[in-house]
C-alpha cells in the first residue's frame, strides 16, 4: 500500500486493533503479533548451461492453531521476509474468517521467474521442497501458487516431496493442475466467491440485483469471473472493467453503454488480463484511462486488479450512486481512503473475506485428495456458495452487534476463532 513502507507492520497494527476491540491479554498478543514459525534457506540450482546460481528462500507459518498452516508460494525478485511474514498473518485470518481448519502461511522465493527456462524452474521448485519438505505435509503446512507461482510448479513440488516421502501424498500442495489431483472450479472460485458476498450484501443493503449496476478493476482470473457472476448469477449490468495493457504499458478502462459483455471480452483478453484495445473498439467499447473506472455511476465497485488502487487521490472520484464496495484484490484500499469510505458510510466487504472463495476451494482440493475421491464442479461451486454466505453473515453479525466497521467486524470474528483453538489447546 501506497501510505506504508513495511506490510508487516503493517498487519501488526491491524492485528492489534483487534486485539484492543477483543481486549486480549498480552502473552496472546505476543504469539500472534509474530509468527510462530519462520524458515529461511538457500537454494542451489545447477543452471542449463552448468553453473550454479543461489537462491534465498522463505517459509512462514504464522499459525497452525486452527489447523496446518495455509498459503502461497510467491516468487517475485522483491520478496523479503516481511512481505511473507505479513501475508502468512493474513491468510490466518482468511482462513478463520471462512471457517476453513487451516492456519494461515507464506513462502517466497526471491527471483524473477521469467529469467528462468522451463527446466531451470522445475528445478528450482524441486529445491524448494529439499529444504522444507520435512516441515510441510497435508497436516502440517500446505502450500499453494500464488504471484510468480503455477500449477505446474505445484505438480513438480508435490511429485518432490512424493518420492522424498515414499508415499503418494497429492494434498501436500494445492493449487494442482485438475489432471493431478487439483479441483474442478478453483479458476472460477474466487470471482464467484466475490459475487456470492456481493449478492448477500445488496439483500442486506436492499439493492434490486437486476436493477443493480457494478464498475469492476481489472480483468484478470478474479475480475473475469467477478464480471460473469454479476451478469449471470445476479442479473446485473457490468458498466465496465479495466486492465493494464502491455503493449502500451498503461492501464485503460472499457466500458460499453448496454453494458459490457464479460463472455465477449474474455474471447479477447489474453492470459495476463489485457483485452485487445483494437477488438474491442471495432465491437463498439468505449476506452478511457485508468481512474475512469471508478467514477463510474454506479452501485456496486469491485477493485479486483492490485493492492492500493482505492487511494486518497482516487477515493474522492467514488461517484455518489455507489453504496458497496466488494474488495476482489488483497489490499485494494489504503488506510486513508478508508477512513472517507468510512465517512461516506458505504459499505464495505473486506479483502480476507471478499476473496475467501480461492483458499476455501483449495481447502476442497485437499478434502479431495485425502478421500481421494473427486465431486463435480456443480458440487464444488455449491459447497463454496455455503461457505461464503455463512462467512459473510457471521461478519455481517458481529458488524451489527457491535456497531463496528466491516473490516473491523471481519477481524474480530477472525482473530476471535483464532484465539479460541489456542485456548482450547491450553497454549495461553
Ligand atoms: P491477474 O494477474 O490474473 O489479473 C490482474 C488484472 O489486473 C489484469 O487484468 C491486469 O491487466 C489488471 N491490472 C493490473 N494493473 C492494473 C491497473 N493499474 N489498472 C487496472 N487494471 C490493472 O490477477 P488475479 O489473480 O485476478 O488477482 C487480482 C487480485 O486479487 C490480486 O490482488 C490478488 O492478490 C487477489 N487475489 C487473487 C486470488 C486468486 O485466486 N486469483 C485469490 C485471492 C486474492
Amino acid at each position: 500500500m501506497a501510505e506504508t513502507q513495511n506490510p508487516f507492520e503493517q498487519a501488526q497494527k491491524q492485528f492489534d486493533r483487534g486485539a484492543e476491540l477483543l481486549g486480549l491479554p498480552q502473552e496472546v498478543c505476543t504469539m500472534l503479533r509474530w509468527p510462530l514459525r519462520e524458515f529461511r534457506f538457500q537454494i542451489p540450482v545447477r543452471m542449463d548451461d552448468g553453473h550454479t546460481e543461489v537462491y534465498f528462500g522463505f517459509r512462514v507459518q504464522h499459525s497452525d492453531a486452527r489447523g496446518p498452516a495455509k498459503g502461497g508460494i510467491r516468487f517475485h525478485p522483491n520478496e523479503t521476509l516481511d512481505t511473507v511474514r505479513a501475508l502468512a498473518m493474513w491468510m490466518t485470518w482468511k482462513c478463520a474468517v471462512a471457517d476453513i481448519p487451516l492456519g494461515g502461511g507464506k513462502g517466497g522465493v526471491v527471483i524473477n521467474p521469467a529469467s528462468l527456462s522451463v527446466t531451470e524452474k522445475e528445478r528450482l521448485c524441486r529445491g524448494w521442497v529439499d529444504q522444507m519438505w520435512k516441515n510441510i505435509g497435508p497436516r502440517m503446512d500446505v502450500p499453494a501458487p500464488d504471484v510468480g507461482t503455477t500449477p505446474q510448479m505445484m505438480a513438480w513440488m508435490m511429485d518432490e516431496f512424493t518420492k522424498l516421502q515414499g508415499q503418494y501424498t497429492p494434498g501436500v500442495f494445492t493449487g494442482k493442475p485438475v489432471d493431478m489431483g487439483g479441483s474442478l472450479g478453483r479458476t472460477e472460485a474466487t470471482g464467484y466467491g466475490v459475487i456470492y458476498t456481493v449478492r448477500e450484501a445488496m439483500k442486506h443493503l436492499g439493492i434490486d440485483p437486476q436493477k443493480a449496476v457494478a464498475a469492476i478493476q481489472g480483468f484478470g482470473n478474479v475480475a473475469q469471473y467477478a464480471a460473469i457472476g454479476f451478469v449471470d448469477m445476479l442479473g446485473g449490468k457490468v458498466a465496465c472493467v479495466s486492465c493494464y495493457d502491455l503493449p502500451d504499458k498503461k492501464p485503460y478502462t472499457y466500458s460499453h453503454p448496454d453494458g459490457v459483455d464479460p463472455h465477449f471480452l474474455l474471447t479477447i483478453t489474453d492470459q495476463y488480463g489485457t483485452i485487445d484495445k483494437a477488438k474491442a473498439k471495432a465491437a463498439g467499447y468505449i476506452v478511457e484511462d485508468e481512474t475512469a473506472w471508478i467514477t463510474k455511476e454506479a452501485d456496486v465497485l469491485i477493485p479486483a486488479a492490485l493492492e492500493g488502487m482505492v487511494n486518497k487521490d482516487t477515493v474522492k472520484n467514488i461517484h455518489p450512486r455507489v453504496k458497496l464496495i466488494a474488495e476482489g484484490a488483497n489490499g485494494p484500499t489504503t488506510l486513508e481512503a478508508d477512513e472517507v469510505i468510512k465517512q461516506r458510510n458505504i459499505f464495505t466487504i473486506p479483502d480476507f473475506l471478499c476473496n475467501a472463495g480461492g483458499v476455501t476451494t483449495s481447502y476442497f482440493e485437499s478434502v479431495q485428495n485425502d478421500m481421494n475421491y473427486y465431486w463435480g464442479r456443480e458440487e464444488v461451486l455449491q459447497r463454496l456458495d455455503q461457505k461464503m454466505t455463512k462467512a459473510f453473515h457471521d461478519v455481517l453479525e458481529m458488524s451489527l452487534q457491535r456497531k463496528v466497521y466491516m473490516r473491523d467486524a471481519a477481524y474480530l470474528v477472525a482473530i476471535d476463532k483464532v484465539v479460541r483453538s489456542m485456548r482450547l489447546r491450553g497454549w495461553v
